[in-house]
């Protein structure tokens, strides 16, 4: 499945800074060739904050993992990535030298996972990550030391105590922010996020991500950030882009999508969240469940699921449809969705209209 044709038209008019092309992650296995990524496509705009959701297992991380040519053995990765640095040549990713590679990795397009605490090692304090990863960088260590201070007060932290003390003696949130500002020390242009803060209480995840938005502006930065919990990143991200079963499904502005979402399952996704004020885990899941990546389901990878499918469903994966400004959607009948799946958030802001 492909979006190229309508990514081509908007890459004349966008700055893409992150090209992906029919990228797929494959696993052998005993009982058959898993595909926990299939042939996806995608650019990612200059300066935006992307959002990438999904169900747990729908291929997101793999996704994250495939920008920066990071998939563990014995994943076979194939495709295109192209990075576009802003005043030099395109990078094929896939095919740099493993030391160009390391470079990329945290020069360029940085990335933050969940659990910092593991990302740190417990021995070392704060400030010796820092400055060892700006002499393996050959980065001034001086001047780093002050981009380091810098970004740290940005994300409302102490340098003075944060610096000095080890991963363990700082809370969860301070944690995360540190290697946050960890991973921005080398002055990405992109910084990948993968789940960077499912293990904070909601409070604290809302506090990084308002940080993450004046963070974005201040440093020109790119934000992919990829997540299970729609409502959060609905309040930060430019766009959506949503993932089912080892594809995007659907992409699109964030507004406009919440509002107008067009395929079945992003309006599922959307009907499980009826406030978006409450997190996806305490409300009602999607009947049904995913397939197994070893399942080679024919056509529509959620017609099991699908409240509006047909026989066209069974027999025709469906490519990407335009169904307004910048939406794209992977549904045969996305038209007939907008009509005959009804959501719940309309009906939320209708009552909320008429009282
Ligand atoms: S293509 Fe068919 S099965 Fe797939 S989401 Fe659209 S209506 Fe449902």
């Amino acid at each position: 499945m492909t979006i190229q044709h309508t990514m081509s038209a908007q890459q004349e008019q966008t700055d893409t800074v992150l090209e992906v092309r029919d990228v797929t992650v494959q696993f052998d296995m005993d009982r058959g060739e898993s595909r926990v990524l299939d042939s996806v496509s995608l650019d990612i705009q200059r300066g935006e904050i992307l959002g990438i959701v999904g169900e747990s297992g729908s291929g997101k991380s793999m996704f994250a993992s495939s920008l920066l040519d990071a998939v563990v053995e014995p994943g076979i990765l194939t495709g295109e990535v192209t990075y576009y640095p802003p005043d030099d040549e395109p990078i094929d990713v896939l095919d740099l030298p493993k030391r160009r590679l390391r470079e990329l990795r945290w020069e360029e397009i940085s990335m933050v996972f969940q659990g910092a605490m593991s990302s740190f090692n417990p021995t070392t304090k704060i400030r010796t990550h820092f400055e060892e990863t700006l002499q393996a960088h050959k980065f001034d260590v001086e001047k780093g030391m002050e981009r380091a201070r810098e970004i740290l007060s940005d994300l409302y932290l102490d340098p003075d105590r944060v610096l000095d003390v080890y991963a363990h003696e700082l809370s969860g949130g301070m944690r995360q922010r540190a290697l946050i500002a960890l991973s921005l020390v080398l002055e990405p242009e992109v910084l990948v996020m993968d789940e960077p803060t499912a293990s904070l209480d909601l409070l604290m995840q809302r506090s990084i991500l308002k940080m993450l938005e004046k963070i974005r502006d201040k440093y020109d930065l790119t934000l992919v950030f990829i997540t299970h919990d729609l409502p959060l990143v609905a309040e930060l991200c430019d766009r959506l882009a949503v993932m089912y079963a080892f594809e995007f499904v659907e992409v699109g502005e964030c507004d406009t999508l919440i509002r107008d979402a067009a395929h079945p399952y992003t309006r599922a996704l959307l009907n499980a969240t009826p406030n978006l004020n409450t997190p996806v885990k305490d409300m009602d899941p999607i009947e049904g469940s995913s397939p197994d990546p070893v399942d080679n389901l024919s056509g529509c990878s959620y017609h099991p699921r699908c409240p509006i499918g047909d026989k066209e469903c069974v027999a025709e994966d469906p490519d990407f449809y335009e169904v307004g400004d910048d939406q794209q959607a992977a549904c045969h009948k996305w038209e007939r969705s907008l009509e005959e799946i009804p959501l719940s958030t309309q009906a939320h802001a209708e009552m909320e209209g008429e009282q």
